[in-house]
């Protein structure tokens, strides 16, 4: 099968003829439809999340149909289709483990990192780590909510039921689902852009957002919540700045620059910063269940998988709107 390798950070990606991989105890082998293209896909070749698997192939938003069962796996029919999502394995053993926080597993292994992933035409996963999705959604559709949905929606979560004034800062692929949820939810949302990003701030114009501006300007009234989408440590103190007493700023990232020292009085007030890591299968069940039955538009670039190297760039340059998808079907 064609794979996109990652043999060492800092290096383009490989086309590459290997074995299709067989499914071990629990797992299942699928053939991959679409396979999204997550920024912590860049965090992990530009080598800024420092232990990955390598050769790796890279890839946590995997819709996949099943084409054969390892030992004891049985809970999804062979010609199903499932998804895979950045959560690969856990121990069930550890604290976090035994207390409702699988997110935070200390032996955790993820898609894409640990694990091999969905750059490629064929790739395994633990049956027990899928999602069913919602049938109506074509496959390269369905791809993002695998993480930019639902680290999106575990972030929205985090941001309290109450914050009815929601800032997003970086109006990607998770920022563009989670407009929809959170306007579904009957919230005003409020959409931070790099400066003189006219387009992103259209597009979230678009999808539900009242007001779109500069990540540097004040939003027209103090927001409840603001999350984080962006890699950028400046947006933590300009995102406290925005956000009234007793609000909560979510940083969604699996990785940030260095967050600038910023004074005392912009935290004052009980204001909370806050990260979200990674995701429980919990959440993937409520968020798909949501999904199912919440009209949400996801924006794809399809892209052939041989393309993968120029994905990445393009999602560095911030050249997206909304999801890039790798689709193995679509020839370059
Ligand atoms: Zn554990
Ligand atoms: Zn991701």
């Amino acid at each position: 099968m064609l794979a996109m390798l990652l043999e060492k950070a800092g290096r383009p990606l490989v086309p590459a003829e290997v074995p299709r991989p067989e499914p071990g105890p629990r797992q299942v082998l699928l053939r991959v439809l679409a396979c999204g293209v997550c920024r912590t896909d860049l965090h992990v070749a530009d080598g800024e999340l420092s232990r990955p698997k390598l050769p790796l192939v890279l890839g946590h938003e995997i819709v996949g149909e099943v084409v054969a069962a390892g030992a004891g796996a049985s809970r999804f029919p062979a010609g199903g289709r499932v998804g895979v999502p950045w959560l690969g394995w856990t121990c069930g053993e550890c604290r976090p483990c035994r207390t409702g926080r699988e997110n935070l597993c200390e032996r955790a292994r993820f898609t894409g990192y640990d694990l091999d992933g969905g750059y490629a035409e064929y790739a395994l996963a633990d049956e027990r780590y899928c999602f069913a999705l919602p049938e109506a959604l074509p496959a390269a559709e369905a791809a993002p909510l695998l993480c930019a949905g639902l680290i999106g929606y575990r972030s929205l979560a985090a941001a309290g039921d109450g914050a009815g004034r929601l800032g997003l800062y970086g109006f990607g692929a998770a920022a563009h689902i989670v407009a929809q949820v959170a306007r579904a939810q009957g919230r005003r949302v409020f959409a931070f852009t790099r400066e003189g990003d006219d387009a992103a701030q259209r597009f979230a114009r678009e999808l539900g957002a009242e007001w779109a501006g500069a990540s540097g300007t004040p939003p027209p009234e103090p927001l409840e919540a603001a999350i984080i989408f962006a890699p950028v440590g400046a947006l933590v103190p300009a995102a406290l700045r925005a956000v009234a007493p007793g609000g909560t700023v979510v940083c969604a990232g699996i990785h940030m620059s260095d967050i600038p020292a910023f004074p005392y009085r912009l935290l004052w007030e009980e204001r909370v910063v806050r990260s979200v890591a990674n995701l429980t299968r919990r959440d993937g069940e409520e968020f798909f269940a949501l999904a199912a039955r919440t009209p949400i538009r996801v924006a794809v670039e399809a892209v052939p998988l041989a393309r993968a190297q120029d994905a990445l760039a393009r999602l560095r340059e911030g050249r997206v709107r909304g999801a890039e998808v790798l689709v193995p079907g679509l020839r370059a």
